[in-house]
């Protein structure tokens, strides 16, 4: 039997990486984060100097330098969490040739299925044929909560009101730009998570899939 392929999006730190990485090791499927990758693009861009003190982007630059960045290389680097990357991720995931390259490389890595994939566009673009979408949703309160402890466990240095008012933004462009918008596909099941612990969530998805 050819094994599924999973979508999963939603809004910032709404837990889906944590849910399609469970998933992924429950049913023996590959896991791929694809915010990790448009992180990837951003950290470039920061290291290669293409963000100017004020913090503005040179799209130009980067879409013209966007074939020769590696990013496996950038995989796993604990800066991809940053709050620079957070501040600047949604305006270089707008740019329509960063799109284009990294639904190309998501597009090839689930073409054998067996992948869950989790992002915002997952289920509307990249599989749209996926044997089952999530559009996961919490309240914007609890997101914050969570991520502010997941950054204070990391150690770095950031108050409550930061951390809420990156992901209220966050939430604003990734459902205001032109391109591949968040959006839930007319197909997918929503499933608010606020009050659930990532067993019952697991229950919930592996009764779905029955
Ligand atoms: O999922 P995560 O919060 O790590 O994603 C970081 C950013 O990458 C998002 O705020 C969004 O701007 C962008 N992204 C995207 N499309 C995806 C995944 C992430 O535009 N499929």
């Amino acid at each position: 039997m050819k094994k599924p392929t999973i979508a999963i999006d939603g809004f910032s730190s709404g837990g889906k990486s944590t849910f399609a990485r469970a998933i992924a090791a429950r049913m023996g499927l590959e896991w791929v984060d694809s915010g990790a990758m448009y992180r990837a693009v951003t950290l470039w861009a920061l290291d290669n100097g293409l963000v100017s003190t004020e913090g503005k982007l040179d799209a130009e630059g980067l879409v013209a330098a966007l074939p020769k960045i590696d990013l496996a290389a950038l995989a796993g680097d604990p800066r991809l969490r940053s709050v620079e990357v957070n501040g600047l991720v949604s305006e270089v995931s707008r740019l329509p040739e960063v799109r284009e390259r990294l639904v190309a490389e998501q597009r090839a890595m689930g073409a054998a299925g067996g992948v869950v994939m989790d992002g915002r566009d997952i289920g509307t673009v990249v599989f749209p044929d996926a044997d089952l979408k999530i559009f996961l949703v919490a309240d914007p309160a609890v997101r914050a909560r969570r991520r502010y402890e997941e950054l204070r466990a990391a150690g770095v240095e950031v108050t409550p009101e930061e951390v809420e008012r990156n992901i209220r933004e966050r939430d604003r462009l990734d459902q205001e730009r032109e391109v591949s918008p968040l959006r839930r596909a007319p197909d997918a099941v929503e499933l608010d998570n606020s009050e659930m612990t990532l067993e019952e969530q697991m229950k919930w998805v592996e009764e779905r899939l029955r």
